[in-house]
Order: structure tokens, then sequence, then C-alpha cells
């Protein structure tokens, strides 16, 4: 056991701190806009490998470096296409990754192995000071444990690693709740790897092309080489099963209603919550504003990842933008077991 420092953002010198703490090879789990992220110097193997461990995450699932503007992709990618400069001008700082071909000084720790990077710079002021102060890139993958619900809050991080970093910086909840868009840039087409808080549309008006990765819209095929190592593994899941119930809000309550046994809950919109009064229903947003749905989440996945519950029945938003992100992560957390309630006698 270490002792984990507790950084609020109000204190003058938490950046400076957290700064030095990743400077000098520990880990500190820093606030973003998407999700809080476990950090450590991107180019320090060791540091690196601190992550893995923490997290107890596979050795071949690579992390985002992220960094403080456009001027620093040079750094660490080389080969890099107009179309990342772009992408950089249209949605940076923000919840937008880019995977770019790797330069050499980037440990292949850090890409999983790989010969290509993946580079974020994140919408939120603290995160971008600790990265300045650090001087290097912040490698960090979600600070939960691995398969687990993401981290939204410094109080998710320290359930799971509360001695076993160095420090949290307690920046509050994050905006946008789940991970960023990833882009791979590398082929001729760019390819959405995992959708986030920059929906596909936003892309395709400033790309005028997207490919939608096979890892995002259905299960993998184990044999397919894997472009998104991340997505190979259960993700965001309770340690119940989950089992999305689409279709209208009548028909989907009239199923789930059938079917509830003592012990499952259902995670709904707040709109629904009449319909499942005695059905121990959790609310994670409005369907009518999705960006509560997308901040309220991962918070909601966590509470039901609970011992007494034996099942889910989730509720799932339609449409693009972040609800597309939305969709993605409860289908990956019901590991695609959808049932659809306007085909059920
Ligand atoms: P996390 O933010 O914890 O979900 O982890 C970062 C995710 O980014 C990984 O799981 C991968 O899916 C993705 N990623 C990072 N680097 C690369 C890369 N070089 N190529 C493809 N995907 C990547
Ligand atoms: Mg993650």
């Amino acid at each position: 056991m270490i002792h984990t420092r507790y950084l609020p953002a109000d204190r003058p010198d938490t950046a400076a701190i957290a700064a030095d703490i990743i400077k000098n090879g520990g880990l500190v789990a820093i606030p973003t806009e998407t999700v809080y992220g476990l950090g450590a110097n991107g180019l320090d193997e060791a540091a690196v490998a601190k992550i893995f461990e923490a997290k107890g995450r596979p050795q071949d699932n690579p992390l985002i470096l992220h960094i403080c503007g456009p001027e620093q992709i040079e750094l660490f990618c080389h080969h890099i296409p107009q179309r990342a400069y772009d992408l950089a001008e249209a949605f940076w700082p923000g919840p937008l990754t880019m995977v770019l071909p790797a330069k050499e000084r980037v440990p292949r720790r850090t890409t999983g192995g790989l010969d290509t990077v993946a580079v974020r710079c994140p919408d939120h002021a603290l995160a971008r000071q600790i990265i300045r102060l650090a001087g290097v890139p912040i490698a960090a993958p979600s600070a939960n444990i691995s398969g687990k619900p993401s981290t939204t809050t410094a109080r998710h991080v320290l359930q799971d690693h509360d001695g076993k970093i160095d420090a949290v910086v307690d920046g509050g909840p994050c905006r946008v709740g789940v991970e960023s868009t990833i882009v791979d840039l590398t082929e001729e087409r760019p390819r959405l790897l995992r959708p986030g808080g920059i929906g596909p549309e936003e892309l395709i008006a400033v790309l005028g092309d997207l490919v939608v990765d096979r890892a995002v819209t259905g299960e993998l095929d184990p044999a397919q080489v894997v472009k998104a190592p991340g997505m190979k593994y259960r993700h965001y899941a309770p340690q119940e099963p989950v089992v999305i119930v689409s279709g209208s809000r009548e028909k989907a309550a009239a199923y789930i209603r059938r079917h509830f046994q003592p012990g499952d809950r259902v995670l709904c919109f707040e709109e629904e919550l009449p319909l499942y009064r005695d059905c121990a229903p959790l609310s994670y947003g409005r369907e009518a504003d999705v960006n509560t749905l997308s901040a309220g989440l991962f918070a909601a996945l966590r509470e039901l990842d609970d011992p007494t519950v034996s099942q889910v029945y989730a509720r799932c938003p339609t449409g693009g933008g972040v609800a597309y992100a939305v969709q993605n992560r409860l289908k990956k957390a019901a590991a695609f077991h959808i049932i659809d309630a306007e085909e059920e006698p």
C-alpha cells in the first residue's frame, strides 16, 4: 500500500504537485472532460508499466498520449496527413483521439506494441496545465480497474485505486462522461474505432468520409485483425448480465415488467421512472437531453455493479452525436444482448 494523495482542484499547488509526480515516474489520476484518466509519463517505460499493473490491463491494449495542442503532434507522430490538422482545428481541445504513425521515441509499451500511437488534447484546463508543467505527454487510459465501468468522479477513482496510485486530482464530475471518440488516420480511409463525445456526423462534416470499424457495430470476430485492441475485452460492464430492451417506452415497459424478477434492476431514462415503480429503477439521465445520459451512464453502471443484483434491463437512447457513444457503451456492457420489445408478442 502507498498513500494516495488527494489533490482538490482549488488547491493552488495541485497542478504543480501532480506534474512533479508524473515527472518522477509516478501515477496520478487526472480529470478530463471525458472520464478520469490514470496518468503517467508516456515516454517512461517503467512509469507506463505501472499503469498496466494498477489497472490489471492487458499489455497489448494501447494507451492514449495526452498532449497540450496540435503543435505537439509532430513530437510523437510522423507521416501526419492534412486531415489530422483539420480534425485538430475542428475539435481540439476536445474529446477526439487520433491514431497516427508513432515516432521511435514513443515506447512500444505505451502503444501496446503497435507502430501507431493515439494522441489527444483534452478540453480541461487543469489537465492541460498538468501536462504542460510535467513537460511530457501523459499516457492515460480510463482510471478504472480493467473491465469495470470507467471513472467519472474522483470517488470512483479511489474506489478502484486508493493505496495503489500516488495521487488523484479532484476536478469534479466529468462533463462528457464517456471516453473520447477514436479515429484511425493511418489507412487510406479514416476509420472510427470508438464513438465518443464527437459524433460520426461531425467527423464526416470535416473528413468527408468515415469507415465504421466492426468493433463499433457488433461483436468482434476473434479471427479478425483487431485495429482497436481495447475493443476485444469485455468492457464497461457491471458483474451481472445486462440486457438492452429497445422499442417504444410502452412496449419496453410491458416486456420488462412481464419478465422482471426480484433482484433485477432497471436502468432507464428519468422520464420513464414512473413506469418502473416496483422494478427497482435507476435513472441515468433524461432522454430529452442526451448529454445527461452520457454524463450519468458510468456512475449508474458502477452503482449496479453489486453482487446482490441478478440482472439489469437497460434502456438505450437512439440517434447520433453522443447518443451513438452511449449506445456503444451500453451494447458493450450488454455483450450486444438486445431484445426488441416491438417484436415480442
Ligand atoms: P481507454 O481510454 O482506457 O479506453 O484506452 C485507450 C483506447 O484507445 C484503447 O483501448 C484502444 O482501443 C485505443 N487505442 C490507443 N492507441 C491505439 C492505437 N495505436 N491503435 C488503435 N487503437 C488505439
Ligand atoms: Mg478504458
